[in-house]
């Protein structure tokens, strides 16, 4: 007989499993709370401008989204950034300085001092460390690759991932790769060029190397494309209040646009933030809230700008900048949107998406947004030379944006790992399990089918 699977979240996560489970001949629903699918993918058009609100990109590290792509018909919408969007910059001294991406440019590039860069060829002469686990990636970082490096590489480029410092972050969970070329080959340079062939036979792509991509009408078309796919089984306006144990299954019940209603089912996929998840999960082990309530989610206020391309004077020509801490502005960075993917505006116009707040500056929510915004602008129009006044503005507020992958993390990895175990037919996802880009929420859905499917077939549940 056929089986069912209630996933909760209609975000990237539970649609890209929804898809490949359905694939697979299970009868799949997914119930969301809002009324339309996407979760932290938004993607809107205003006044002439296509703004994504969430995620403005994707790193396409696995051959599965290109699958996908085919698959639901997307490849005349999909969009490969343009090759601008190479060039990144750094603020430094109030000056934008383009990222070295060869060995000469690393060694003409005033972003680092000449100590810095003398520090890096120490790198692989620098042993292991003893207690990895439980290493921040600023410790990792500064040990291997110096203060300097850590300043003004890590810790902007931190703040663009997660939003987040590199003092909090776990190395082993937020940045596993980088943490294995340690543990794997005993340094990062020797690391690299040695898990670059073996990623080749896999067909896998680093996050360095791999293409960066969107869609015509923004990051959105990928999730309504899958819920296009799977038609009536995404019910929208449908908020999950309890899962309980049958004898049979489980049975989710949900609140339908304000009615109770109820799925029996085989198996429960939760795709939902980890504080939404330990309100439904609680009953079946105690200590799931201890878990997912240490999961912190710093706030993070998105706030997009367009501009008369001929008043901007800082050249166009990339992907945008980051903001290091000791730098002390009152934002992140900023994308610039209309260099990178076309579709974003007009020729005349150029749009900037720029961050504030995330674990660097948690406090900006205390703020007068009004009297915040309009410091954040003066720096940004600064740093870019701009002389007109913007023709469009907006914010998106993200109270709880991206979990931490923070130090200690392995406990709650752990931690669910075991739950599931002990927890046959109950399932654990989202963007706290496996990564937070887009690519690796894919790249995790893939895994989570494999788990599901196994369990459900071998164990005859
Ligand atoms: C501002 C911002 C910028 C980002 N930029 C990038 C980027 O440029 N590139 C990149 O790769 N990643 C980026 N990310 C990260 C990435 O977008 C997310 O990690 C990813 O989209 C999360 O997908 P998800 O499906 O795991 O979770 P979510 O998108 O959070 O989906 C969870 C879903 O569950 C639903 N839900 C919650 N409670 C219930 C309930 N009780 N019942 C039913 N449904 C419920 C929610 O409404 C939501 O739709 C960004 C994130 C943010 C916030």
């Amino acid at each position: 007989m056929t089986k069912t699977i209630v996933v909760i979240g209609a975000g990237i996560s539970g649609l890209t499993t929804a898809y490949l489970l359905s694939k697979n001949g299970f009868d799949v629903r997914i119930i969301e709370r809002k009324s339309e699918v996407g979760g932290s993918i938004e993607s809107v058009n205003e006044n002439g401008f296509l703004f994504d609100r969430g995620p403005n990109s994707a790193l396409e590290t696995t051959p599965l989204i290109n699958q996908l792509v085919e698959e639901l018909n997307l490849k005349d919408e999909l969009l490969y950034a343009n090759k601008e969007a190479n060039k990144r910059y750094i603020l430094r001294s109030n000056k934008l300085h383009a990222l070295p991406m060869s060995p000469p440019a690393f060694i003409k590039t005033e972003l680092f001092s000449a100590k810095a860069k003398l520090r890096l060829l120490a790198e692989p002469f620098i042993g292991r460390s003893n207690d990895g686990y439980y290493q921040s990636l600023a410790e990792f970082v500064k040990r291997r690759l110096g203060q300097e490096f850590l300043d003004y590489a890590i810790n902007p480029f931190v703040a663009g991932v997660y939003a987040g410092r590199p003092e909090e972050l776990s190395v082993k969970s937020a940045f596993p790769k980088l943490y294995a070329l340690e543990e794997k080959y005993g340094g990062l340079i020797v690391g690299t060029v040695r898990s670059i062939r073996e990623r080749k036979k896999r067909a896998e792509k680093s996050k360095q190397s791999a293409k960066m991509l969107s869609f015509k009408s923004g990051m959105i078309a990928l999730p309504k494309a899958i819920a296009k796919f799977l038609g009536d089984k995404v019910i929208l306006s449908a908020e999950v209040t309890s899962i309980d144990k049958t004898n049979e299954g489980y049975i989710v019940s949900y609140k339908h646009n304000g009615i109770d209603e109820a799925i029996a089912c085989d198996a429960v996929l939760s795709t939902v933030p980890a504080y939404v998840a330990l309100e439904l999960f609680i009953k079946f082990n105690k200590n799931f809230k201890t878990h997912a309530e240490a999961i912190y989610y710093p706030p993070v206020l998105v706030y997009f700008l367009a501009y008369n391309k001929k008043d901007v004077k800082q050249p166009l020509d990339g992907f945008g900048f980051l903001i290091p801490e000791k730098e002390k502005k009152s934002f992140l960075g900023a994308l610039w949107s209309s260099v990178i993917f076309p579709y974003r505006a007009k020729d005349d116009y150029a749009t900037f998406t720029l961050f504030i707040g995330g674990s660097r500056n948690p406090e900006f929510v205390k703020e007068e947004r009004e009297i915040l915004l309009s410091r954040v602008r003066k720096e940004f129009e600064e740093i870019m030379q701009i002389t007109g006044q913007p023709v469009y503005s907006s914010t998106r507020f993200w109270e709880k944006a991206i979990p931490q992958y923070n130090i200690g993390y392995i406990e709650h990895e752990r931690f669910f790992d075991e739950f599931e175990k002990q927890n046959p037919g109950l399932f654990i996802s989202g963007n706290f399990r496996g990564g937070i880009s887009v690519g690796d929420c894919i790249k995790n859905a893939d895994l989570v089918r494999d788990k599901i499917n196994l369990q459900l077939r071998m164990n005859n549940l």
